[in-house]
């Protein structure tokens, strides 16, 4: 074997250091006594959380969980796994109060209650507030490595996993590379969790440096994904990002076309306005601008006094944001700003039962590597879903692992895997900078993202399956650096063929996702699941119904019926 390949190995070994990442580390140790975390980015950053606001979705005390599992129903178009997604409501009390024990503080108001903000128009659904405001996310971070280091859970950042390794059926491992030094690294586990992420596209909105690796480790060690065709838009100010309009919505925030309509309120949507989903808001945004009325800006005129000086960032990358635009002479609170969509994520995942565990023995995945979502959100959820899944996904890969011997490696595929990887280094040809630049103009054309149709669809795919087969191969890396972000420009790639082929697949509009040529819900079928699969070496997609007979609530209300499009 090649002496320049470190070997390593563990009981469970977790990819990405993230939120739901430490969550499952914490709660593995429970069953076995060495978890190794790997992270690409620098050691201990502790991925989105760390700049998160820390908002947390919980029903406290008192509130009625079926209340809330009703508003999530509607607000899915009954797109909702219901026994899930209520086990997650009433496990998100027990990580709250984890939280706290952790020595996290959540924002009080003046007589002591949480301090909460209603999310999207919804009756029941509220997330809990982090304070300071600013550091919630950081403070998460710090609180979970605190509990990592006292369990001495190992950490290792600046390694980006690259392929998983199996031993027949079963998951035996992964490997990958220093991204400082591009030496190679296998790892040798019983069992492995993809804590990821799902990947996305790259964006201004601090999510330029997750990669979209996680769709095609998943597909080439055989796991199946689900709800690809559901993608984050968010929508931001032009000039910098800023986070918080599920908050600022409700206070009283608004988007205003050129002429100065409340367009969302006189015209889309009379009842609930702007303070909804980012995708309906990006909808109308994309119908504003079409119809010559745009560009479209934020007005938070009407946010009264009080409501302002609870959302003026008093520290972590908000206040540089708020410092630089001061900079310029505007206040994010008295100026106007122009805002524009923005596709952030993909909202599928890898299917999993609610254990985290995929169809490859010994392979978990948790947090947003997991279908959580389908297109739409409310704040706080995310951080929630980290926190429960990793929980009890860290609980079943530990004692999975502690009833496993270590299985057989494969080192003759492994080193092959590796050497394919890094044949790539010091080679000249496409930059990373450049592919991700020509994914990108295939995937944010309005038609292939917001309001979508097949014929757009289409030629998308026929681009990205050309950019697949005929550029990716002559990317270049010149040094360690370029081969992580060719990496992930190629799994970028990857991920919006995945997103494409299921957005095809369903033919009807639904939660976040919208067909111009397929306007409404498809009534002649239950609802179903999008699931996407590797055969014979290209993507299939096929449909799973959800068992509506098992769930307690049976959809007859559906929130996209609160929006005109026409
Ligand atoms: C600005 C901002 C504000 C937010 N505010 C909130 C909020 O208030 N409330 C809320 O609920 N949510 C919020 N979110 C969303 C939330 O923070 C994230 O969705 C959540 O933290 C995701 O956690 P995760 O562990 O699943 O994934 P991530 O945090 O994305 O972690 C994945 C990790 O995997 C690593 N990784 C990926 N691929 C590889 C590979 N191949 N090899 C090695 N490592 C790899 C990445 O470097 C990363 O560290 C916010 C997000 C942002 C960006």
């Amino acid at each position: 074997m090649n002496a320049n390949i470190t070997v390593l190995s563990t009981d469970v070994l977790i990819i990405g250091g993230g939120s739901a990442g430490m969550w499952t580390a914490k709660m593995a140790r429970r069953h076995v006594d060495d978890v190794l975390i790997v992270d690409k980015g620098p050691l201990d950053w502790g991925g989105l959380c760390s700049m998160s606001d820390g908002n947390f979705i919980v029903p406290h005390e008192g509130e009625n969980l079926m209340d809330w599992l009703d508003d999530i129903v509607y607000y899915y178009d009954g797109l909702c796994d219901q026994k899930e997604t209520l086990a997650t409501l009433a496990k998100a009390r027990e990580r709250f109060r984890d939280y706290e024990a952790m020595g996290h503080t959540f924002a009080r108001n003046p007589d002591g209650s949480y301090h909460t903000a209603p999310q999207r128009g919804l009756p029941h659904i509220k997330a809990t507030t982090s304070a300071p405001l600013g550091k919630g996310g950081q403070n998460m971070r710090r609180e979970l490595l605190t509990a990592l280091k006292a369990l001495n859970v190992r950490r290792m950042g600046n390694v980006m996993i690259t392929r998983l390794i199996k031993d027949g059926d079963a998951v035996s491992g992964a490997v990958g590379f220093f991204t400082r030094s591009g030496l190679p690294l296998i790892i040798r586990a019983r069992a492995v969790v993809l804590a990821t992420g799902i990947g996305g596209w790259k964006t201004s909105y601090h999510q330029n440096s997750i990669s979209s690796g996680c769709v095609e480790l998943a597909l080439t060690a055989g796991a199946k994904l689900r709800s690809m065709e559901f993608a984050g838009i968010w929508n931001t100010p032009e000039r910098f990002a800023w986070t918080g309009q599920s908050v600022l919505l409700p206070l009283g925030a608004r988007f205003l076309n050129s002429r100065g309509e409340d367009f969302m309120l006189n015209h889309y949507s009379p009842i609930i306005g702007s303070k909804t989903d980012t995708l309906y808001n990006v909808r109308a945004m994309v119908l504003e601008t079409r119809a010559g009325r745009g560009p479209i800006t934020f007005d938070v005129s009407r946010i009264p006094p009080e409501g302002i000086a609870s959302r003026r960032p008093e520290a972590g990358w908000m206040k540089l944001n708020d410092t630089k635009l001061k900079a310029k002479g505007i206040d994010f609170f008295t100026d106007t700003q122009v805002w524009v969509p923005q596709i952030q994520t993909s909202q599928g995942g890898v299917q999993t039962d609610s254990e985290g565990a995929t169809c490859v023995p010994g392979l978990y995945a948790v947090g947003t590597a997991q279908s959580h979502l389908v297109g739409v959100y409310f704040g706080g959820f995310s951080l929630c879903q980290a926190a429960t899944s990793g929980h009890d996904t860290g609980l079943a890969a530990g004692a999975y692992a502690s009833s496993k011997e270590m299985p057989a490696f494969d080192f003759g595929f492994a080193e092959k895997c590796l050497d394919d990887e890094l044949a790539h280094l010091g080679r000249q040809g496409i930059m990373p900078k450049d592919m991700d630049v020509t994914v990108l103009e295939v995937v944010t054309a309005s038609d292939v993202s917001i309001l979508k149709s097949a014929g757009a669809l289409s030629r998308a795919l026929d681009r990205i399956t050309e950019i697949r087969a005929e550029l990716i191969p002559y990317m270049a890396a010149p040094d360690s650096h370029y081969l992580g972000k060719l990496i992930e420009s190629r799994g970028m790639a990857t991920l919006t063929e995945a997103y494409i082929r299921s957005s095809l697949a369903r033919t009807e509009s639904r939660a976040g996702h919208f067909r111009e040529d397929f306007p409404l819900r498809d009534e002649s079928t239950p609802p179903y699941w999008v699931v996407l699969s590797m055969e014979d070496g290209k993507m299939k997609t096929h449909r799973e119904y959800l068992p509506m007979d098992e769930y307690p609530i049976k959809p007859t209300r559906f929130y996209m019926d609160q929006f005109n499009w026409s």
